[in-house]
């Protein structure tokens, strides 16, 4: 029995966590639990799992009874001071956002394996906290289900070295669109995933393929890869989650019903498999798979992630935290959709270099970054 904390429990990976850890009561028991403001959503979850600890960043206004049991923790760093005292022995982090780095880092600390959801804390601390987690010796599990595919055809490897890790990508809503089109699209239309069910921040990068350029930089740290050996190939059924080359040509894949409950699980319950009842795939239903280049030009924000990257130091940050602003704008209807492409761009052009070399590094670009968008934003009348 292993005991678990969930940051970002009422969100889309956090309620697939729960759904695992439903089907396997006798291997997993849930202690602490983390939202951010959706107190009632996260009340209902610790009437069902009983967790002894519980975590909101915006104080709800009353507690009611019967999560009273709990030892509660509110404020902007909640989670970070949850995941401490919780010490459970697996800490699963899926909250948005470079938010998610201070939670991912104290996980490291308190916990004997992190299992990493939260792509954006790799993306901007990814040194730091890979860094930190082989001079203790504990173990990242990625939950992303292209690093997961990765990490489970890497069991395979028996020591070889790896050529080539190709990431796939479903190409999102608009693959087939226009460039004319995808700069005017509306948040509805951004928000209608192909092939995933996901939060609305992936969503949208989904959409963008910022999520393919994060998912990039995240391998990179994740299996210390350089960057010239990550391919990014479209491949709008979503059933190849991702693929390792090795040296004399062999290609691995890892393939499976697209649901995020498989590499949730394989972390969970690394390095044994969880069965929790999903669909199987039907090879002569789908019939064929099949794959394209991405189209850079209609989709710059996989380009500008990889530059940001190659650039190293503050960059990445930039890029992330432009993006994170962005999208909270589209979200909320004030740019169109091209619009962000446009504030990263900017806001990575106004970046000077610089080197991260601790956690306070990163929230100063972090911050510099979100200054930056927010000028970019009003510029665009925003
Ligand atoms: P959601 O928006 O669905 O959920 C986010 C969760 O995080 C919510 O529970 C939210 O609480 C909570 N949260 C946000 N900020 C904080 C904070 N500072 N402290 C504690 N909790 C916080 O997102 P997803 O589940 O879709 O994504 C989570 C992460 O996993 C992202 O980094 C995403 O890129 C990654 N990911 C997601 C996939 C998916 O299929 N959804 C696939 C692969 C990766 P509240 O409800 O109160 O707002
Ligand atoms: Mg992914």
């Amino acid at each position: 029995m292993r005991t678990l904390a969930i940051l970002g429990a009422t969100g889309s990976i956090g309620r697939q966590t729960l759904d695992v850890a439903r089907c396997a009561p006798d291997k997993f028991k849930v202690t602490a639990l983390a939202a951010r403001s959706d107190a009632d959503a996260l009340f209902d979850l610790i009437r069902e799992f009983h967790p002894a600890m519980a975590a909101l960043c915006v104080t709800p206004k009353e507690l009611p009874e019967d999560v009273r049991g709990c030892e509660w923790f509110f404020g902007e760093d909640a989670a970070i001071r949850m995941v401490r005292a919780a010490k459970a022995d697996d800490v699963l982090s899926a909250v948005v956002g470079v938010a998610g780095l201070p939670a991912a880092l104290e996980a490291l600390e308190a916990s004997q394996r992190l299992l990493l959801a939260n792509k954006e804390s790799l993306v901007t601390g990814g040194g730091l906290v890979m860094g930190r987690a082989a001079a203790l010796g504990k173990p990242v599990l990625p939950v992303d289900s292209e690093h997961s595919a990765i990490f489970q055809c890497l069991q395979a490897r028996q020591g070889n070295p790896v050529s080539r890790l190709i990431l796939t990508a479903s190409g999102g809503p608009f693959r087939r669109w226009r460039k004319e089109d995808i700069d005017r699209a509306t948040a509805a239309q951004a928000l209608g995933h192909p092939t995933w069910k996901m939060g609305l921040k992936i969503t949208v990068d989904c959409a963008s393929m910022m999520n393919k350029g994060l998912e990039v930089i995240e391998a990179h740290h994740l299996f210390r890869m350089p960057l010239e050996k990550i391919d990014v190939v479209v491949h709008p059924q979503s059933v190849i989650h991702s693929m390792v080359e090795f040296e004399d040509g062999a290609v691995l894949a890892q393939l499976g019903v697209p649901d995020m409950r498989v590499p949730i699980g394989y972390a969970m319950g690394y390095p044994e498999r969880i069965p929790f009842g999903g669909e199987r795939l039907d090879f002569a239903r789908l019939g064929q798979l099949t794959f394209e280049t991405p189209d850079t030009e209609r989709f710059p924000c996989l380009r500008m992630a990889i530059e940001a990257q190659r650039a190293g130091g503050v960059m990445p940050v930039a890029l992330n935290g432009a993006n994170e602003e962005a999208v909270g704008a589209f979200l909320a209807g004030r740019i169109p959709f091209g619009g962000i492409p446009r504030v990263v761009e900017t806001v990575l052009a106004h970046t000077a270099p610089g080197n991260i070399t601790c956690a306070g590094d990163v929230y100063e670009a972090d911050r510099a970054a979100r200054a930056s968008a927010k000028a970019a934003l009003a510029a665009m009348g925003a």
